[in-house]
Parts: C-alpha cells; sequence; structure tokens
C-alpha cells in the first residue's frame, strides 16, 4: 500500500500572505484533497530578524477566508506538534549534531568580524562575492582547519559556534522534480550553509528537512523561488542517511 499522502504549507511570518502564498497553500490543498490525504500548516519563524507580530495571525485568519483550510497544523491540532518551529526550537540541536557526526557539517567558531574581514580581503583581491565554500574553508576557524584539541577545547570553554554545512567540491546533485524533471546542480556553485546559529535557533534549511522529516511530508509543492534550495536539501537528507524517504518536490 502507498504511503498516505502529507503536504503543508509553510509560511514564514515576515508580513501578510501574498497571492503567491495563497496560490501554493491552493495547490498543496487541491493535491490533499485528491489524494485523500493531509494538508498541514507550518509556521516557519527561525528567522528572529525577520519575524512580523501579527503575520501568523494573518496568515491563519486569511487561509480561512479564502476557504482554504488545513486539516492538521498550527491552530489546527494534531500528533506531530508543535507546528511552529520557535516552539520545537530545542529539537534541531541533536539533529545539527548528528550531521557532524556523520561528516556532513562541520563547527565554525569565526565571529561576524573575522567573517568581515575576510570579505573585506577578498575584496581588495578583486573578489567581491566571497563565500565561505569548500576552497575557502581550510582558512577559517572550524572543525575541518583546527586540531580536535583545539575544537574540544573551544566547544568546552563555551564559546560561541555555528553548525555549517559541508557542501563537497565539484560533485554533481542530481534530483527529479514532479514539475521540471530532471535536475542537475554542481556543488562548486553552492556554498557551505550555516544550519545552526549561534543562538541555538536551526536556520531554514535545517529546520525545513528535519521537520518534513517528522511531520511524515510527502510531497513538497512551493513556489519556485525555493527551487535553488531543493539541492541543499537533497544534501542533507543523504546527511541524514534518510535515502528512502518517499519526498517528492513540485516546484
Ligand atoms: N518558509 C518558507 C517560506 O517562507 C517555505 C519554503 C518551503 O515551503 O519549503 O515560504
Amino acid at each position: 500500500m502507498s504511503k498516505r499522502v502529507r503536504v503543508r504549507f509553510a509560511p514564514s511570518p515576515t508580513g501578510p500572505l501574498h497571492m503567491g502564498g495563497v496560490r501554493t497553500a491552493l495547490y498543496n490543498y487541491l493535491f490533499a484533497k485528491k489524494q485523500g490525504g493531509d494538508f498541514l500548516l507550518r509556521i516557519e519563524d527561525t528567522d528572529e530578524n525577520r519575524f512580523v507580530p501579527g503575520a501568523m495571525e494573518y496568515i491563519l485568519e486569511s487561509l480561512k477566508w479564502c476557504g482554504i483550510e488545513p486539516n492538521e497544523g498550527q491552530g489546527y491540532g494534531g500528533d506531530k506538534g508543535p507546528y511552529i518551529q520557535s516552539e520545537r526550537k530545542e529539537m534541531y540541536r541533536p539533529f545539527a549534531e548528528q550531521l557532524v557526526q556523520n561528516g556532513a557539517a562541520y563547527y565554525a567558531f569565526d565571529t561576524a568580524d573575522d567573517l568581515e574581514t575576510m570579505r573585506e580581503k577578498a575584496k581588495q583581491m578583486g573578489m567581491p562575492n566571497w563565500q565561505y565554500n569548500a576552497v575557502t574553508r581550510s582558512s577559517m576557524k572550524n572543525s575541518l582547519s583546527l586540531s580536535k584539541e583545539e575544537v574540544e577545547k573551544r566547544l568546552a570553554a563555551g564559546e560561541p559556534y555555528t553548525i555549517r554545512m559541508k557542501m563537497p567540491r565539484n560533485q554533481d546533485i542530481k534530483f527529479e522534480d514532479i514539475i521540471r524533471g530532471w535536475i542537475t546542480v554542481n556543488t562548486n556553485n553552492l556554498d557551505d550553509k550555516v544550519l545552526f546559529k549561534e543562538s541555538g535557533m536551526p536556520t531554514y534549511h535545517l529546520a525545513n528537512i528535519v521537520d518534513d522529516h517528522l511531520m511524515e511530508i510527502t510531497h513538497v509543492i512551493r513556489g519556485e523561488e525555493w527551487l535553488p534550495s531543493a539541492p541543499l536539501h537533497v544534501l542533507l537528507y543523504e546527511g541524514f542517511g534518510w535515502r528512502d524517504h518517499n519526498l517528492r518536490t513540485c516546484h
């Protein structure tokens, strides 16, 4: 028997719901209805700087007004909650640590000043788009460039750190999007994204993948502006060893 279809609308409360969001919610809703599955509402509020008070309430009200109502999620209940990521905050660290254990991520101790200095230096050398990546990470302060003892010392001393994704060098990531077909992206075009912040909050990429996994989402239907995130997510699934996942994307 095939798995029950579970889709989600996962807006960030950064402002009012716009038509693009309504469209995404509608596609998810219709797909769930047609397949006799579940349509979830998950609030992705991990970016503290972009949080707008009242935005979540506005989103919930708008969906109700449009008649596009989830049957599970924030404001609707369900057994996979909480459905607001800030309320799930404590759950993400072990997942980030797991990626470090699996060699898919690493601790980075660089301060905001270190990063700024590096960007400035690169700019002066005629490289305005400096990135933390497979090439530059060896000259930064992280658990791949520092000795094991040094890393342990810093962690034990409670030094602030972020956890970054270890983007492989020159690897083609291939995945099949239901609408766009096969997509190939070379990892040389991707940087070592921060997955877990100094504040103890995950970033979008980590929280989104962990929650899709824990909430047993089967299809990701979202706007095409999220297509560039998909290869990162494929790598994260692999990093967790969740290779057998059934997740399909529609961008
Ligand atoms: N939180 C993202 C947004 O604001 C959702 C992306 C996704 O659906 O994966 O639109």
